[in-house]
């Protein structure tokens, strides 16, 4: 996970000629950094989330997408780091290309590290990464409020579980998975893009 040249495993997984995914040249910005949920229909559908840390999105692969509902504990599986400008990809991964199928932004805004905020020593989202255990503030236009990331397993075979933390952003009655299904970017399902 984010690091130097950490996007070498995203590049050797594809083949920029064949695929419209970025490649991952441009560099960051400075500005708030973001997150992102792609909803991406692969070998299997799942959600990809991703947020912007050190220039690069860190990401993790999530079947069922994230819950409004703190009772919920959601599976996320690491994947590699993505580049910045994946964030605002859309479209056909062609047939025969890794992760070939379809993806939307199904949401993305600005987030806040809230270890940073509430904790002496501040723990920056690289020491937080190291350590297993995110707690983040999402200002998205399905997804807001604070989430909880946390590794279950160790480096290997790592685990992680995305938990909406109790505040008043938590719904138990929402499910903007199944009821909000469209692009936040171009407002297009998955089914639309076919
Ligand atoms: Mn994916």
């Amino acid at each position: 996970m984010s690091g130097k040249d950490s996007l070498k495993t995203y590049r050797e997984k594809r083949d920029f000629k064949k695929t419209a995914e970025p490649s991952g040249k441009r560099k960051s910005g400075s500005k708030k950094p973001i997150f992102v949920i792609q909803k991406h229909d692969a070998s299997r559908l799942h959600y990809d989330f991703r947020l912007e840390v050190d220039g690069v999105l860190v990401s993790w692969a999530v079947p069922k997408g994230p819950s409004t509902d703190p009772r919920d504990k959601r599976l996320a599986v690491p994947t590699e780091d993505h580049p910045l400008e994946y964030g605002d990809f859309e479209g056909i991964i062609p047939e025969g290309e890794y992760g070939a199928g379809t993806v939307i932004v199904w949401d993305t805004g600005l987030y806040r590290n809230l270890r940073a905020e509430k904790e002496d020593d501040g723990a920056s989202m690289q020491k937080a990464l190291e350590e297993g255990k995110l707690e983040i503030w999402l200002e998205g236009k399905k997804i807001s409020g604070g989430y909880a990331l946390i590794r279950t397993r160790k480096k290997g075979d790592e685990r992680w579980l995305l938990i909406k933390m109790k505040d008043e952003r938590a719904n138990a009655r929402r499910n903007p998975v199944s009821t909000e299904p469209e692009s936040v970017i171009s407002g297009r399902t998955l089914e639309d893009l076919l």
